[in-house]
């Protein structure tokens, strides 16, 4: 494999991300397995680590070459005794602050370090602190960028950041880090090196990455923008859970995060390349060694909270010069298409005056337009033309584009299957057989 991997897994409230290096070697950043919502996290976890043939033992296991817990809150440590049971982890690391806490996630964590710290396992990371050795990660690079202070030391502050870098491209681990840190110590020692592809956004897109919480009267422009303007991220994940009690994602936080990606050139789409690990599911980063990079959300299935409730996507297709069709998922589509889609809800929804609706579009360009790739939602323009359950695209690009929609309301929630829309270059027939008869004359014939 020499595609480096990270998977920004929707846990539910909270994060964890895992990194598959082109060398073999595993890096799982935080743990958090959700005891009251079922998101599949160990199972995908499972099912994405390979097994390792063990020879001393001859056995097979599931090998965590690293586990780095950037801070250990409750939403960073969760289910980590269970984890253990699953998976074989090699070595542990955080940020080396303690303090009072009896939950049980807490306890076995504490005791879990003792075990590692007796085997000479487990690390404390500091910035600059060479914990790993030359090439470890193959070609990528492992960075760690902070703690950098020492004494006035804060849970979420002096989370670990962690920067991966492999082929020309990079994504950026903050913790729960805010704005003090960033300000006063990150940017200062590392702006040459923070530009980041890919950002996971701090704190579960808290504004406390851009200013003190504990302001109530503020605007966006008092946000401290200097160190994301230089991390310059093309793509920034969100992971949090849905109706999440701090209100996060923070709704100034994520303006600020948007507008800081790049605007897409046809200005034809609103583009946010901001993605809530809620709404998107868990989403695979590719990272190449051409230099070339992807997200793709992983789920493309549809998927509901309640067996009983149903969400389908009905898609209608306006060609130039006004024939209307029905389409299917899957169907060819030309860039001329205007297609109006609308939300269907089937089976036991509740009032359907009370039914929120979240859209979301995927594009992942082919030739010309193969480096046009992006998700974006619905932008609040959009939503005073169209009714809560209907959207409208005109097919701009080439390539694979898919459309989710998911509703929720006081029984759960379900998104629909992702409606594909393919949009294939005709075939350039006379280029193509002038080429063939060259290729025919060169070898004689
Ligand atoms: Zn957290």
């Amino acid at each position: 494999m020499e595609n480096l991997k990270i998977y920004l897994i929707n846990v539910g409230q909270g994060c964890s991300s895992l990194v598959l290096f082109p060398n073999g070697t595993t890096l799982l950043i935080d743990c958090c397995l959700n005891y009251e919502e079922e998101t599949g996290y160990f199972p995908f976890l499972e099912d994405t680590i390979k097994d390792t043939f063990d020879e001393e033992t001859e056995t097979l296991s599931k090998r965590i070459d690293y586990l780095i817990i950037t801070h250990p809150d409750q939403d960073h440590i969760k289910g980590i005794g269970k984890l253990l049971q699953h998976f074989d982890i090699i070595e542990l690391c955080d940020n080396g602050y303690r303090y009072d806490n009896d939950t049980e996630d807490y306890e076995d964590y504490l005791e879990i370090v003792q075990n590692y710290e007796a085997n000479g396992k487990y690390h404390i990371l500091r910035a600059n602190k060479e914990l790993f050795k030359e090439g470890e990660f193959g070609e990528a690079r492992v960075n760690i960028l902070s703690p950098v202070r020492k004494d006035d030391e804060d849970i979420n502050e002096d989370s670990v950041v962690v920067k991966i870098d492999y082929a020309g491209n990079s994504i950026m681990f903050p913790g729960d880090s805010g704005v003090v840190i960033w300000k006063d110590k990150i940017l200062p020692i590392y702006k040459g090196l923070l530009e980041t592809t890919v950002l996971l956004a701090s704190h579960h897109g808290s504004r406390s990455f851009f200013i003190d919480t504990s302001i109530e009267d503020y605007t966006i422009e008092d946000f401290y923008t200097d160190h994301l303007k230089v991390i310059a991220p093309k793509f920034v994940f969100i992971s949090v859970g849905k109706d999440n009690p701090h209100g996060l994602p923070d709704s100034d936080a994520v303006k600020v995060y948007r507008a800081h990606c790049p605007k897409d050139a046809t200005a034809r789409v609103v583009p946010s390349l901001v993605c809530n690990s809620w709404f998107s599911g868990t989403c695979e980063v590719t990272f190449s060694k051409n230099r070339y990079w992807e997200v793709h959300p992983i789920k493309i299935k549809s998927d509901s909270s309640n067996k009983d409730i149903k969400l389908q996507l009905k898609c209608r297709r306006k060609r130039q010069g006004g024939t209307v069709t029905y389409e299917t998922s899957g169907a060819d589509f030309t860039k001329k298409d205007y297609l109006d889609f609308e939300a269907q809800l089937c089976g036991d929804w509740g009032n359907r005056e009370k039914i929120s609706y979240e859209w979301m579009v995927q594009n992942n360009g082919i030739l010309e337009d193969r480096y046009h790739k992006e998700i974006y939602a619905k932008s609040k323009l959009e939503e005073s033309k169209y009714a809560d359950n209907k959207w409208g695209r005109s097919v701009v690009y080439y390539g694979r584009h898919y459309m989710w929609c998911k509703a929720s309301d006081e029984k759960g929630n379900a998104s629909s299957d992702a409606f594909i829309v393919r949009v294939r270059r005709q075939p350039q027939k006379r280029n193509y057989l002038k080429g063939l008869r060259s290729y025919l004359k060169k070898r004689g014939r």
